[in-house]
């Protein structure tokens, strides 16, 4: 769970913080709470997976299993969060996946990004980059330091208006098909897949993308984004001293062992209320397809939940999100669920959806 700072707006406003987190993984919603409300909160305190609510039905604790509070650096959060983890396990060939969700204007973007990819000022300081820069880096670091080579390549995708575009691919954007195979599962046809070698190769590519990606400005957040986008970096690694197979080419079945891992960063469109973002029209469509698809997901994720491991019928088809992120959710990969909220008192219901979306996202499992 990342809790983002009150903004100056927020503030000016007004707005009360809401949101306390407790040093033990533990996040307090209180719409009354006084400062001293550890004391006030004690009958009710209980570490979750199920949140306590009080009669008061505002009050509640939810536990997880990190809890970033507005003070945490960008870095505690990559340290923190197991994304470090998740990038070796990436080069030792799972598929690893790291989303964002959470209302708009709640900070995913800033969490996986940083400011860099919202704003026209070119250069932003290292201390606020975000998950994804400090992955590449760790990625291109181990790259050179393990005694074997990694071929890299990154694909970038959005869904908008449940159509999936290429944010890689120059020019206007046109929708790429969604199909299902056997041996792949859920893919998306000619999509581009760009090889890189350094952190500047892909910090570039990202940044080309995301300033392709579809935004919108309304009450909540000046740039908000309006579709989901995918990331994957996928990790071909081969001990050194073979050549590794070029991705045009089928691998020769007698070749060295070779790895296949993928590190895939999903950034969600945030969940709105259409009367509290000001949305109408367009914006308002954009908003039902970012709504219904985030229901298909929650859907998705309950069930898994629910089954407790066993196969149940998930309906992934349900949406071109879900489609995209079966192998994540539910399949043999390692997921990692960032859960961003705002302290303030305004956002209170869509915070408490959000810690009630996360609870039951923890307790999906998947078969790595
Ligand atoms: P989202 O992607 O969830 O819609 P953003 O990441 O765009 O939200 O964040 C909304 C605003 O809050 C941005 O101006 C962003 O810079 C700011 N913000 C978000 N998280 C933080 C944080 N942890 N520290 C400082 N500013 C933040
Ligand atoms: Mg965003």
């Amino acid at each position: 769970i990342r809790v983002r700072p009150l903004t100056c707006t927020e503030t000016q406003r007004g707005d009360r913080r809401v949101v306390h987190s407790l040093s033990d993984g533990t996040v307090h919603v209180s719409a009354t709470s006084p400062p001293g409300f550890r004391g006030a909160a004690a009958p009710l305190s209980c570490c979750c997976p199920h949140a306590q609510v009080s009669a008061a039905r505002h009050d509640a604790i939810f536990g997880f299993s990190a809890v970033f509070d507005a003070g945490a650096s960008q870095e505690a959060v990559f340290e923190g969060s197991g994304m470090r983890q998740l990038v070796e396990l990436a080069i030792d060939g799972f598929s690893c996946t790291v989303f964002a969700f959470g209302q708009t204007g709640s900070g995913k973007t800033y969490t996986l990004m940083g400011p860099l990819a919202q704003s026209d000022t070119p250069a932003a300081s290292p201390g606020v980059l975000g998950l994804m820069q400090r992955s590449f880096a760790c990625l291109l670091e181990q790259s050179q330091s393990r005694s074997s080579d990694l071929a890299l390549s990154a694909s970038y995708l959005e869904i908008y208006n449940e159509q999936v575009r290429d944010l890689l691919r120059p020019g206007p954007p046109c929708a790429l098909p969604l199909r299902w195979s056997k041996t792949r599962g859920f893919y998306v046809e000619n999509q581009l897949s760009v090889d890189f070698e350094s952190l500047e190769a892909i910090a570039d590519l990202l940044l080309q993308g995301s300033q392709r990606r579809r935004t919108s400005a309304h009450t909540l957040n000046r740039h908000s984004s309006r579709s989901h986008a995918l990331l994957t970096i996928h990790v071909r690694s081969r001990t050194r001293g073979h050549s590794i197979t070029p991705p045009t080419q089928v691998p020769q079945p007698s070749a060295c062992p070779s790895k296949q891992g993928t590190l895939c960063f999903v950034d969600l469109a945030g969940s709105e209320r259409v009367k509290e973002t000001g949305s109408s029209g367009e914006l308002s469509v954009e908003a039902n397809n970012i709504n219904r698809s985030l229901l298909a997901l929650g859907h998705c994720i309950s069930l898994l939940a629910k089954s407790g491991g066993k196969r149940t019928h998930i309906p992934y088809r349900d949406s071109k999100l879900t489609r995209l992120l079966a192998r994540s959710l539910g399949g043999s990969g390692i997921t990692l669920m960032v859960a961003c909220i705002s302290p303030s008192s305004r956002c209170l219901s869509e915070t408490l959806s959000t810690l009630h979306y996360a609870s039951r996202a923890r307790r999906v499992t998947t078969r790595p």
